[in-house]
């Protein structure tokens, strides 16, 4: 029995924050202070949830955090994620699609090792092509250089597809769109640009802030003819060539074009608990029950129940919004 929620969505993809500190202070995330932790469990526990998850029809495991590369036994963790097999009937069953979310700061001496370890795809935040830039959105110095060596051994090391999220917001860095593009055509990624989303610790978002898919598509055309390629239903991303072939970027619109009629996410938090939507204004507490000492049946038992109240849709925007209960670096983005 596939998990599935009660408007028919397929649950599919699986992200665990294993961890919620983060090296990288990004004004659209978090403020520029070291801010509250709810602090991380160890990787065996995060391995039964994801055991568990996968017996019950979860395809694709996504690391996040925080930044998840500060974690101490990451590869390992990866390597016995790589292990799990999806229940397919016949017996065997197919591995994970194991993806990463990183800033890359510490990607260029990991990237091998985590290939090696069974980690399939790669997607590194990075929100500026210009390294003054960079520093001024992420508040820490000379990041730049390892965010670009991390890049460039990812795609060295054969992780693939290679992505470069950039989170667009008003005032700091709408004019490295162009810029971006270009970043595309010579380095050979997919640079997907992302609407900025109320979900930063000091709350300065408002609709001005966002830069929109419109605006975006605009401002590239401007540089280059764009082509659209088809994509899933269940993708998240608009997807985008250049006309001559060369080059291709994604444009992340949950602000103006929201995909909620077809998530197919769940995640689980640094501690434990399970969001249903990121704009969820509670959690439901995964790990309380395994220190309970319940069996694996009783998780699926409690997951099942926690997927059926997952939200319809987010209300960014709209007079009724309420703010998430938790801010993006203690989700898990
Ligand atoms: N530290 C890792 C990283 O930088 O990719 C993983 C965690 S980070 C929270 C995951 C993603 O969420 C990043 O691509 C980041 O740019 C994005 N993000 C954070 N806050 C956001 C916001 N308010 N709106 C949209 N995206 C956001």
């Amino acid at each position: 029995m596939p998990l599935t929620d009660k408007f028919g969505r397929a649950i599919t993809d699986l992200r665990i924050s294993i961890t919620d500190r983060c090296n990288y202070k990004c004004v659209y995330c978090r403020t520029g202070n070291e801010g509250a932790l709810y602090g991380d469990l160890p990787f065996s526990d995060y391995l039964r949830m994801a055991r568990v998850l996968v017996g019950m029809g979860i395809t694709k495991i996504r690391l996040t955090g925080g930044e998840p590369l500060l974690r101490k036994g990451v590869v390992e963790f990866v390597h016995n994620l790589a292990q799990l097999r999806t229940p397919n009937g016949n017996g065997c069953g197919d591995p994970v699609d194991i993806a990463l979310t990183t800033n890359g700061h510490l990607l260029a001496d990991l990237a091998q090792p985590l290939k090696n370890a069974g980690l399939i795809r790669v997607t590194v935040s990075m929100d500026a092509v210009d390294p003054d830039r960079f520093t001024r959105i992420t508040r820490v110095p000379n990041g730049y250089d390892h965010v670009l060596a991390g890049i460039r051994a990812a795609r060295r090391a054969g992780l693939w597809p290679l992505k470069v999220n950039c989170v667009l917001m008003r005032g700091f860095n709408e004019d490295q769109i162009i810029p971006f593009g270009m970043f595309a055509r010579e380095e050979g990624v997919t640079v997907r640009f992302i609407e900025f989303m109320p979900l930063e610790e000091d709350r300065t978002w408002s609709p001005a802030t966002v830069v929109t898919l419109d605006e975006i598509l605009a401002r590239m055309g401007e540089y280059r003819p764009l082509v659209e390629i088809p994509h899933a239903r269940s993708e998240t991303a608009r997807r985008y060539r250049f006309d001559d072939g060369v080059g291709e970027i994604g444009i992340i619109a949950p602000v103006s074009h929201p995909f909620c009629g077809h998530c197919s996410r769940i995640r689980i938090t640094s501690d434990g608990k399970i969001r249903t939507c990121l704009f969820s204004v509670w959690d439901h507490d995964l790990h309380a029950q395994m220190r309970r000492g319940v069996s694996d049946e009783e998780l699926a038992d409690f997951i099942r129940g926690v997927v059926q109240k997952k939200e319809e849709r987010h209300h960014i925007g709209e007079p009724d919004f309420v703010p998430a209960s938790r801010t993006m670096v203690h989700i898990g983005g």
